[in-house]
């Protein structure tokens, strides 16, 4: 089983659907995501950059 995401209430989950009723979907690698540069920009954040 993949890990799962709800695109509602972020929560993760095994299921295809969550527990609110939201669609879960698949989480992808981190890497070669076109967030990372704002995962980047939230980690400077969160250092008080
Ligand atoms: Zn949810």
């Amino acid at each position: 089983m993949k890990l799962k995401k709800c695109t509602v209430c972020g929560t993760y989950t095994l299921k295809d659907v969550c527990a609110c009723g939201g669609r879960a979907d698949t989480v992808k690698p981190p890497r070669f995501s076109p967030e990372d540069k704002y995962g980047e920009y939230r980690r400077k954040l969160k250092r008080g950059e």
